[in-house]
């Protein structure tokens, strides 16, 4: 058991609202409660009490509710004040609990207990601050599932099945003449590729559940005046950048939030990319590079009245300019001036297959077709109701995992099999997924990961 001293903060956000919440845990609360309400709540009852200064004086007053260890959210006694919303009025209730022994609790401490007290495990913990994070509807259902143990039970149900593998496994190495029976009889190659499969499908729903929780970013280019602005304003519904036919308009970089199958989505629009006539252009231009650099996906904007197959040789070197690795979509613009239907191909300009969308900005024609390309580029096509949100730390055990169950799958196909070696890897792959659950965890990750929650959480 950790230690318990008393920790307490205002659990609602700042500002004014109708309810402002002080939370305190951990400890004995009794000299607490009776020096802010005068006695001891009926616990789990909401009460109507009046809250009270050293000298009796009221200070708000609200309802109570009172959890005595070990049926509360952190498994120690807790009390929750719920008076006014008023910064003021809360900080004045907070004060007066630290008067009377708490401290204050540090970002994500609450439910740091709950973890150290075996109520949540670390994904659901994980996702108590995402589900508080999520910028779209489908991030925090995707949230709330993590949160009812769904990523969890999967990911232990893994770790039995390996358990149990490597039991049997093991077991042949007292009887090393026999090994290879062993392995025979016991089905443990099929088992083996059952358990190899799971952790496939858990990979693939995790990068999904990431993709989810940081969204994507995605990087309009294009020589000035191709519509970069526009579609940016298109897409996101506003007037956020300033569109002209002067070239050179957009300066800077221009972000906006937009939302595509629940995915969020950061686009960026930038600096007409071209020889730079004055200062403030040429230091535009360098943020352009910049926005590619952090970007998951570039838009390339060209003029769709240029009729020739082959793309313009400026445009063909700006996408030559762009890191290799990124990926990217030609978007042909203004199709109503060039009297051609929105419609979407895959061209080899440079040899390499790449999709161009023909689409208006002006008119939102094609606008569907772009992000449905959009989605298939990125691989933010798979999220479905059984996406449970994850985070990077868990994608990189399961993979972590999967490179163990590879290294076990070379060992089984030798001939004959390492028994050793293969139970070694096999128990490489359940230390891997055992921490995304915390139950082997360096005290440092927990640090990190509760030091990002929100005060009074
Ligand atoms: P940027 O410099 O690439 O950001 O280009 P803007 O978005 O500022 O657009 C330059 C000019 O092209 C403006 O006058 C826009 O109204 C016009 N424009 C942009 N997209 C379209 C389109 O799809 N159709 C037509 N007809 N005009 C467009």
């Amino acid at each position: 058991m950790p230690a318990t001293d008393t920790i307490a903060a205002i659990a609602t956000p700042p500002g004014r609202g109708g309810i402002g919440v002080v939370r305190v845990s951990g400890g004995d609360l009794t000299t607490l409660m009776h020096g802010v309400l005068g006695r001891v709540p009926v616990p789990r009852l909401a009460t109507v009490a009046t809250f009270r200064d050293a000298h009796g004086a009221p200070l708000d007053a609200g309802l109570v509710l009172y959890f005595p260890a070990p049926h509360s959210y952190t498994g120690e006694s807790v009390l929750e004040l719920q008076g006014h919303g008023g910064p003021a009025v809360l900080r004045l209730v907070l004060a007066r609990c630290v008067e009377l022994g708490a401290r204050i609790a540090q970002p994500g401490e609450f439910t740091k207990r709950a973890f150290l007290n075996g109520k949540l495990d670390l994904v659901e913990a994980e996702s108590v601050a995402d589900l508080i994070e999520a910028a779209t509807g489908t991030a925090a259902r995707a949230a709330a599932r993590s949160l009812s143990g769904a990523f969890s039970q999967e990911v232990n149900a893994l770790v039995s099945a390996l358990i149990d593998l490597r039991m049997y496994t093991e077991a042949t190495l007292d009887f090393p003449e026999e090994d290879i029976e062993f392995l025979r009889a016991g089905g443990v190659a099929s088992k083996f590729a059952a358990i190899g499969a799971r952790v496939a499908t858990a990979l693939a729903r995790a990068r999904t559940g990431a993709l989810l929780r940081a969204g994507l970013t995605v990087v309009l280019v294009g020589r000035p005046n191709v519509g970069k602005s526009s579609l940016l304003n298109c897409w996101s519904g506003e007037e956020a950048a300033i569109v002209t036919p002067i070239a050179g308009t957009t300066r800077d970089t221009v972000e906006r939030q937009v939302e595509l199958a629940g995915i969020p989505l950061t686009i960026i629009d930038t600096a007409g990319l071209r020889e730079a006539a004055d200062e403030v252009e040429r230091i535009g231009i360098e943020r352009t590079w910049a926005a590619v650099a952090r970007a998951d996906l570039a838009l390339v904007l060209v003029d769709a009245r240029a009729t020739d197959d082959a793309l313009d040789p400026e445009d063909a070197a700006l996408l030559a300019r762009l890191p290799a690795t990124l990926p990217r979509i030609v978007v042909h613009n203004k199709t109503d001036l060039a009297a051609v239907p929105p419609t979407v191909v895959t061209r080899h300009d440079d040899g390499t297959p790449r999709r161009h969308v023909w689409l208006s900005a002006k008119s939102g024609a094609g606008m569907p077709l772009l992000e449905a390309e959009v989605r298939a580029v990125t691989g933010a096509t798979a999220v479905g109701e059984d996406v449970f949100l994850a985070r990077e730390r868990h994608v990189a055990a399961l993979l972590d995992a999967q490179r163990h169950l590879d290294a076990a799958a070379a060992h089984l196909r030798s001939q004959p099999p390492p028994v050793e070696l293969f139970a070694e890897e096999l128990y490489g792959a359940q230390q891997a997924l055992a921490a995304i659950t915390g139950e082997f965890t360096a005290d440092d990750l927990l640090g990190a990961i509760f030091s990002r929650f929100c005060i009074g959480k």
